[in-house]
Parts: structure tokens; sequence; C-alpha cells
């Protein structure tokens, strides 16, 4: 089966063709991504008008790229796969009209796919990982711990009930004056720094649940900074590396302990899942990464990073999952609507039919 996959739910346009033969693991032939980054700098955040508009502008550019890269043809294609939720609603339709306009033309089916199943489901794309298995997702926008039982059947156990790590991570970056995206400039910064000078919080390790929160910690990092400009009149660059790397330490060690809570509550529950992987721009934290490894070695699971284009939006993870999917149901119709709200742990709706 070869599908063509289409995403735009935030602010990344992508196309990329991923085709699976019988008894083998899938071939990502083509994966094409363009962002968004510059349009929405001045704004200090995605401006969802600007974003469905430069998604509609793209799309097509992407699906023709991403054919040109593979050597292939529309005709060559067995279907179409699309997000149709969750996220921004303007560009999830952007996607979804597209994706409808090629299956009309076509004639050839149409699969909904849920975002956040694609990044659930691409440690299968990269790695013969079984079902079930641990997910920890942790990007932008999502922090969830996911028990994938199978292609259409996740398991929350718990995740951040304010921030996501990625966007703790973009807002505290400019706080203390670094650039965007935040993650990867902390990450930078904090090799610099000393971990230990600034006493930040752990937020919720009082808890034995799977639940975390971010919130509190950017606060504790802004209030860190009030008072050392106070002092001293200003952020120095090692006052700023200092924060960068008390800030990275602080979410590596929540993290890390939320997942070995995570790991040996389903571990007795579920024995047979040995495998902790991970998703969402956040993965591609080094220490983050370690901290991860680190736990899931105490408890003999293998882990599992894809490759960072892999693990931040992208088409491919989209084609897979409705490759995975297929087996279990049905394409959907051209009534397939666009959801920004989708949550993952309940009954996939778009597996009934049409995804309404
Ligand atoms: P979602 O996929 O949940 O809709 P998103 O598209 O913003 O959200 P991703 O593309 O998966 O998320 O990841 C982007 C996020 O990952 C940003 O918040 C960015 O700061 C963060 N990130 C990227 N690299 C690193 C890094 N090295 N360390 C920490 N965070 C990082
Ligand atoms: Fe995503």
């Amino acid at each position: 089966m070869l599908l063509l996959g289409l995403e735009s739910s935030c602010d990344d346009t992508a196309a990329a063709l991923v085709r699976q033969m019988p008894g083998q693991r899938a071939q990502v032939l083509s994966s094409v991504v363009v962002g968004q980054t510059e349009l929405h700098a001045s704004f200090g955040g995605v401006v969802p008008e600007i974003a469905a508009r430069a998604h509609a502008e793209k799309l097509d550019l992407c699906v023709e790229k991403a054919l040109a890269e593979a050597e292939l043809s529309l005709a060559d294609v067995d279907g179409f796969a699309v997000t149709a939720g969750p996220g921004l609603i303007g560009g999830v339709l952007s996607g979804v009209m597209c994706a409808k306009g090629l299956s009309a033309a076509t004639g050839k089916p149409l699969y909904g796919v849920n975002h956040l199943a694609g990044h659930a489901l691409t440690p299968r794309l990269t790695n013969d990982v079984p079902y079930p298995y641990l997910m920890l997702l942790v990007s932008g926008g999502h922090c969830q711990f996911l028990l994938v039982h199978g292609p259409d059947r996740f398991e929350r156990l718990g995740g951040t009930i304010d921030d996501a790590p990625g966007e703790a991570f973009d807002k505290v970056a400019r706080l203390i004056s670094l650039p965007q995206p935040g993650g990867p400039a902390i990450e930078q910064a904090a090799k610099a720094g000393d971990p230990k000078r600034f006493a930040l919080p752990r937020p919720l390790l009082d808890r034995p649940d799977c639940d975390m929160s971010f919130s509190g910690l950017k606060t504790a990092v802004l209030r860190t900074r009030y008072k050392v400009i106070d002092e001293k009149g200003g952020l120095s660059v090692q006052d700023q590396a200092d924060l960068a790397a008390g800030f990275q330490a602080a979410v590596t060690d929540v993290l890390a302990e939320k997942t070995r809570r995570a790991l040996r509550k389903y571990l007795d529950h579920a024995p047979a899942v040995r495998s902790l992987c991970v998703a969402g721009g956040v993965a591609a934290n080094k220490a983050i990464g370690h901290g991860l490894e680190t736990v899931a070695r105490e408890v003999d699971c293998a882990f599992i990073a894809p490759p960072l284009s892999l693990c931040t939006d992208n088409a491919a993870m989209i084609a897979f999952a409705a490759i995975e999917q297929s087996h279990l149901r049905g394409p959907d119709d051209l009534t397939l609507s666009a959801r920004p709200r989708w949550p993952l742990d309940t009954r996939q709706p778009a597996m009934l039919g049409s995804g309404k």
C-alpha cells in the first residue's frame, strides 16, 4: 500500500509518501516539510489565520515536491491520508479540503487521521516495536503518557495539567531573552550553565500519578530572573546559561520521575510492555533523552527515539498511521470533517466510518 500523507494542523505544511509491502516495515519514500516560523516571528506565537492561508498556499507545492522526490505520480498512489484533527481549525480544514480534492479527482480512498495517533505510532515506522508499548509524547502543544495497545487503541496514563514542555521551553527562552524556538536555544545555553545555582521546583512530584505541570516552573524562572535583575541590574550571559541549565534540569527530572512511575505501574498491569518510545520536538533534547533512557534501562525496557525529522510534525507519520489503521477500518468518505478537538483515548470515531 502506498499512501500520500498531508499534515497542516499547526505551523508546518507537510506532504509525504509512505509505502508498506506485506510483511515488511513501511518505507518513507519522501517527506517534505515547509515551516512558517518567519511568518509568525513578529507576533510571538502562531497566528491561526496566517497559518491557514499559508497552508492553503503551500499544500499543492508540498504534494508536487513529495511526488517528485519519490519519482512517482498520483497514478502510483493508492490513497490519501490527512490530519483531520486535533489542531488549529483553519489549518486542519486546508489539509482536509486538499485531500478531499485529491481523492475526488482520482477516485482513490481518503483516510482521516488523528494527529496524535500519527505521533504515537511513529516508533513502528522506524523500529520493530511490538504492541503494546509506552509512549511519552512531549511537544510544543502536548505532553502525555500513552499506552499504545494497537493502531486505534490508546490508553492515556497521565499528562500535563497546564503547559506542554515545549511551550514552557519557548516561554522561558523569551523570559531570559533567548531566541525562538526556545528548546534548542535553551539546550545550547545550558551547556555553559550551572543547573544547581538556582533552586527551581519539580512540580507534582509529591503526587503518585503520572500527571505533570510546567506552568509553575516557568513562573519560578520569571521570579528568579526578577531577583537577579534587581540584585545586579541586568541578566548576564552566565545568568542566562544558569537559568537555562536549571530549567532544563527541572524539566528532565520531572519527565524522568513521572516516566519511572508510568513504567513501573504499567509493567505490573501489562507485563508485555517492553518499550519506552518518545515523540515530539522536546524529545530532541539530549539531557531529556538521556534521563529517559536511564529510566528505561532501570526496568530493562528498550528506549526508542525516532529521528527528529519524524518526531516533529511531518506527514510521513500521518500516511503511516493510516496504513496501520487500514488493517482495522475502511476509508472515510467525502463527509470527513475537520475536528479541532479530538482526544486520543476515546474510541477513534473515524474508525466507525466517516470521521464525523
Ligand atoms: P504539536 O506537535 O504538539 O502540535 P508543535 O508542532 O509545536 O506541537 P513539535 O514540532 O513536535 O511541536 O516540537 C516543537 C517544540 O519542541 C517547540 O516547543 C520547541 O521549543 C521544542 N524543542 C525543539 N527542540 C528542542 C530541544 N532541543 N530541547 C527542548 N525542546 C525542544
Ligand atoms: Fe505534532
